[in-house]
Order: structure tokens, then C-alpha cells, then sequence
């Protein structure tokens, strides 16, 4: 079976620095191609538990505006990762567009 931790760590390195790289103001085919993006994920990661709880969290708070553009999609994505975060017990991340910038895009950690 996946080595759920890793598969997890690595998902979310991709997720959160794909979301701070995302154009400031997506355009309607970026929105759709983004929104596709997270929706197949939560059909086909390799985690069934994580992937139907996923799509439950995602259903509940869908990312229709959150696809506008980069902050609103780190933002949404952060809050997200503190559904998980929360379930599992773990410290909450602070979802200032700041603080993720310097985890996800300035900072060289991992
Ligand atoms: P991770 O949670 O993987 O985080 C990696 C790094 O991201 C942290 O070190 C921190 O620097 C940063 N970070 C933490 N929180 C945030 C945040 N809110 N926003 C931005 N950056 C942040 N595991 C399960 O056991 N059960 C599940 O149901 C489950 N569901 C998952 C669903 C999805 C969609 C994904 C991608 C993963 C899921 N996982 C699940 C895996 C789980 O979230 C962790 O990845 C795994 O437990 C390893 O945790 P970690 O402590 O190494 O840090």
C-alpha cells in the first residue's frame, strides 16, 4: 500500500506551491482547469479514506470563487489542509497570505 505520510507531504508540497505560483487573476480556462484539477484528485488519490473525506470537505466548500486567482486559492487550499489537520490532531497553520508565501514560495524549507 502508498506511504499515505509521504504521499500526503508530497501532495500538499505540490498543491500549496502550485496554488502560490497560480496567475493573480486566473482566467475562466485557468479556473476550470484548476477546479478539474481538485476534483480529480479527490476522485483518484491513492488514500480512499482521505480521498472521500476530501470530496466531503470539497462538496461542503467548493472552490468556485476560491479559483479566481493565487490568494483566494492559497487561502482556500490552506483551509483545506486544516480540515486534515485538525482530524488528525495536528497544529493549525495560519492561512495569512504571508505565512504561506514563506513556507510555499520564498521559503527553501524541505
Ligand atoms: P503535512 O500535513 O503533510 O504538511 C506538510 C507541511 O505543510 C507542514 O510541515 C507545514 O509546513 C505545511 N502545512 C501544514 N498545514 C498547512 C496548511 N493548512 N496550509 C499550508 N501549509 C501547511 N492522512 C490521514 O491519515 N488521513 C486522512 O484522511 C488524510 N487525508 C488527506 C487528504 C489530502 C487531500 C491530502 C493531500 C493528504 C491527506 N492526508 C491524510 C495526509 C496528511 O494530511 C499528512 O500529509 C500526513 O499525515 C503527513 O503529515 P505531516 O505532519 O508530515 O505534514
Amino acid at each position: 500500500p502508498p506511504d499515505n505520510a509521504a504521499l500526503g507531504r508530497s501532495t500538499w508540497t505540490f498543491l500549496h506551491t502550485t496554488a502560490a505560483y497560480y496567475p493573480l487573476q486566473a482566467n475562466e480556462r485557468q479556473q476550470t482547469q484548476m477546479t478539474n484539477l481538485l476534483e480529480s484528485l479527490s476522485i483518484f488519490y491513492p488514500c480512499n479514506w482521505c480521498a472521500t473525506d476530501f470530496r466531503r470537505d470539497i462538496k461542503k466548500n467548493p472552490p468556485i470563487s476560491a479559483v479566481a486567482g493565487r490568494e483566494s486559492l492559497m487561502k482556500w487550499l490552506c483551509a483545506r489542509h486544516n480540515e486534515v489537520n485538525q482530524k488528525l490532531g495536528k497544529e493549525e497553520f495560519s492561512c495569512e497570505v504571508k505565512n504561506l508565501d514563506a513556507r510555499w514560495k520564498d521559503g527553501p524549507e524541505d
